[in-house]
């Protein structure tokens, strides 16, 4: 077994990654998040025994994007069980974008093909219960406050109206599973509450934490405090190696075998079973919306320390 990772060995990682940045391109469909230097890279690894490490950018600010899919999903599986959550939303990938449309007119049940792509999540919004749309965003945000100690986090409103002004496939998405019964909320303030879990913004410290609670299958190690049922976790953690990094899902599966999730700012959150949660932060994408200099550094993370899953 190699011996532990520190943080010279992380920042070293970094610097070879950091040679990927200038291979993609920041996301540009949501006007405020065009702004990112796509020469940005950080890392933040969460031990079982609270320590952590980072490298690089690690301070910098983001935003959950599709990585809050994971903890709506976690959220409405709590409030009303898996009966309920699946016979709305499936669980196979789609082989299709994260936006695509196409699936939910061809396939018999109009069911959203999994909970990681936006139909999905969407349909996934309207599940969450609570008296009003603020108390249904602060399922999540209280959830992850807890996860991460760190009570400051919050939503970044321009990033939030930025979206909200510009989502008209989100907003077909929606009305089509409208049309179909599978969204049964009022639909703009279905999408409101989305836009919101998508706008919460984090750093690589944060989502390093949240990936060390499913980790250890949805308690803090330090405080044994638990969050989420053991087999909620297990679900979540199948769903990102299936489905967590888009269409790419199968590739990152054999290259890295950790599994991730990836939201379209450039954020990675990756965990390995009982043994850490890794965040990653960078914002130059591929075109299939993942950080390529992340995956990139993920990559070389699992082969020398040998991470993977499989
Ligand atoms: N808010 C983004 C959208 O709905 C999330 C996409 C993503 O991160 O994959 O398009």
């Amino acid at each position: 077994m190699k011996e532990a990772l520190t943080g010279t060995q992380l920042q070293a990682v970094l610097n070879q990654a950091l040679a990927y940045t200038d291979k993609g391109k920041v996301a540009a469909y949501i006007p405020e998040l065009a702004k990112e230097d796509p020469g940005q890279l950080g890392v933040s690894v969460c031990f079982p025994d609270g320590t952590m490490l980072s490298a690089g950018n690690v301070d910098v600010r983001f935003t959950l994007q599709s990585i809050s899919k994971i903890f709506s999903l976690i959220i409405a599986l709590c409030q009303n069980g898996q009966k309920h959550v699946f016979e709305r939303v499936g669980k196979e990938p789609t082989g299709d974008p994260f936006n695509s449309i196409i699936k939910l007119e061809t396939i018999k049940s109009h069911k959203p093909l999994n909970p990681m792509i936006n139909a999905g999540a969407i349909a996934v919004a309207g599940m969450i219960q609570g008296e009003n749309i603020d108390d249904r965003l602060n399922r999540v945000l209280d959830m992850l406050r807890k996860m991460t100690g760190n009570p400051a986090i919050c939503v970044n409103e321009a990033v939030y109206c930025s979206e909200k002004s510009t989502a008209d496939r989100n907003r077909a998405l929606a009305w089509f599973l409208k049309d179909s019964g599978i969204l049964t909320t009022d639909v703009e303030e279905t999408l409101d509450l989305y836009f919101r879990y998508c706008s919460i913004e984090v750093s690589v410290k944060d989502i390093a934490h949240m990936g060390m609670v499913l980790a250890a299958d949805g308690i803090d190690v330090q405080t044994g405090e638990r969050f989420f049922p053991e087999e909620v976790a297990r679900i979540c953690k199948t769903f990102m190696v299936t489905c967590g990094m888009y269409n790419a899902s199968g590739e990152f599966a054999i290259d890295v075998g950790i599994p991730a999730k990836s939201g379209v700012a450039g954020g990675i959150m990756a965990c390995v079973p009982h043994r850490m949660g890794i965040g990653v932060f960078g914002p130059s994408l591929d075109e299939k919306g993942n950080s390529v200099a992340g995956i990139k550094l993920l990559a070389l993370l699992s082969k020398e320390w040998k991470l993977g899953i499989f």
